[in-house]
């Protein structure tokens, strides 16, 4: 079935683009399963505007009505469900069987938070003779990636709407579908014409809106390398941004572990969503003198995955999500190897079990050093790279060795040492003897995973702008 959204959704109307059609591939089996406009720059203008008139209202509107308007939403995710499941399954490879979980729960969750978290926030303070405000930033530029496409979206824009502002989304050009059910959602919801604004389309979207004087805040999940471009584009304008951008993060197993739970978990974490995770733990630091039964654990854990159709309920191991990406993958793991790496299992050809889709097999390397370019650059795709330590201190070394610092484990039966070492390493989330996602907790990178939080009250706060008031 193809899904075909030939408008976008500007100043509450369904709206006609002069720009040509983006076809959304399916990552199982590059067929075309979507359509949508490629926005232009006068789309962009158009959304913009749209934004800025809604503006003063929607922040006027009482706190009360802009949450239940956004529980109708959460409401509406659960009840489409199964249908955002699959179509983000087909979209992005990620296996059924998890998706809605994954996919789905996440972003309603996200809602579900900042309904309950807002109230609560100090938005007013009295610091010696000031009263200090915090007010809506004004229009936000929502600009994702494809991986987990709508917890992007929604964890953006729900945030900012929740908080008084009204938003522009560019969904990414990969995987944009769900952004159009979201809009459906808003629309059906009743919520004010401009205060959601949809813009499908590629880069050049995203930097129209980035540049954008129109746009009060830049907020968006996306590579290192869009993210330094953004960074430089939103200064000409002082725009506040906040930057979800790339991993390379560090799973670091003391040699005093319960190494069959670390490898378990350490290797869930790594392969979810085929490796294309920006969190994804994929560089394993291992003692040196346990190198060789932590690597026969893996083997072992990796053995049982079983690649296939995404819409398949055996299928724990989907696709990656399009052909360049399967190209992109495969060049590092050919690069791996010329620089010395040991293959453990997987590699660069298509799987024979997969002979079509955009599949790459679990691949792990071991003897990987620090100055290998699979220590230092993110795959984003199912590659864990295993690299021997020496003492407790190197391990720390070498978890700090890459430009990014966005999550990371820590395993220890001494508990205290596991928190001795996590709280040395440079990374906004790090697990300690394994832990399911807290959204609660403040989301976001250190180094050049990013700069800023989303979720949780952190992820709140961001949309805000202070002003103190001075008396006399
Ligand atoms: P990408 O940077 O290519 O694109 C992301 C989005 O930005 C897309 O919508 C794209 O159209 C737009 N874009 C690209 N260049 C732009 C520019 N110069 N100006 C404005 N917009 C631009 O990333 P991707 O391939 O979609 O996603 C994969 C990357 O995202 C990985 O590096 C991954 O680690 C990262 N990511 C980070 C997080 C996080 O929360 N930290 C979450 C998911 C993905």
């Amino acid at each position: 079935m193809t899904t075909v959204r030939g408008q976008l959704f500007i100043g509450g109307e369904w709206t006609d683009s002069a720009g040509g059609t983006i076809e959304v591939l399916g990552a199982a089996t590059g067929e075309v399963i979507g359509r949508v406009p490629a926005g232009t720059p006068a789309d962009v203008d158009a959304a913009v505007a749209a934004a800025r008139a809604a503006f003063p209202s929607w922040r006027a509107t009482p706190m009360g009505e802009r949450l239940e308007l956004l529980r109708q939403v959460e409401l509406a995710l659960s009840a489409r469900a199964d249908e955002l499941a699959s179509l983000i399954s087909a979209e992005v490879g990620t296996p059924l069987r998890v998706s809605r979980m994954l996919q789905v729960e996440g972003p309603r969750r996200a809602i579900e938070n900042y309904r309950r978290l807002l109230p609560e926030l100090p938005l007013e303070e009295k610091i010696g003779p000031s009263v200090v405000i915090r007010e809506p930033l004004g229009v936000v530029a929502c600009i994702t990636a494809w991986n987990y496409p709508l917890q992007q979206v929604v964890g953006k824009a729900a945030g900012a709407l929740a908080a008084g502002c009204t938003v522009v989304v560019k969904p990414s050009e990969v995987a944009p579908l769900s952004a159009f059910i979201l809009a459906d959602l808003i629309e059906e919801a009743g919520f004010p014409p401009g205060v959601l604004n949809l813009v499908s389309g590629d880069r050049r979207s995203g930097e129209t809106l980035v540049a954008h004087p129109g746009v009060d805040m830049v907020h968006f999940t996306g590579s290192t390398t869009a993210g330094r471009h953004i960074g430089a584009s939103a200064a000409q304008t002082v725009k506040r941004t906040s930057l979800e951008l790339g991993g390379k993060s560090p799973n670091v197993i003391l040699d005093d572990a319960d190494l069959d739970l670390a490898v378990k978990v350490g290797v869930a974490n790594c392969f979810t969503n085929s490796g294309q995770t920006c969190t994804a733990w994929s560089r394993m630091l291992v003692h040196r003198s346990q190198l060789a039964q932590v690597e026969a654990l893996v083997a072992q854990r990796v053995a049982r995955y079983r690649l296939g159709d995404p819409l398949d309920p055996d299928t724990n191991f989907g696709p990656l999500v399009s052909a360049e990406q399967q190209k992109s993958v495969r060049a590092h793991i050919r690069r791996a190897m010329a620089d010395g790496a040991r293959l453990v299992c997987g590699g660069p050809e298509q799987p024979p079990e997969t002979p079509s889709g955009y599949f790459v097999a679990p691949t792990v390397f071991s003897d990987v050093r620090v100055d290998m370019r699979l220590a230092q650059e993110e795959v984003f795709g199912p590659v864990l790279a295993l690299m021997p330590y020496d003492t407790e201190e190197e391990a720390i070394e070498i978890a700090n060795s890459t430009i990014y610092g966005l999550a990371g484990g820590v395993w220890s039966r001494d508990t205290t040492r596991a928190e001795r070492v996590a709280r040395r390493i440079r990374s906004g989330q790090i697990d300690i003897n394994g832990s399911f996602f807290n959204p609660l907790a403040p989301f976001g990178g250190h180094k050049q995973s990013g700069i800023g939080r989303e979720l949780g009250v952190h992820g709140l706060l961001e949309f805000y702008e202070l002003t103190s008031l001075q008396y006399a």
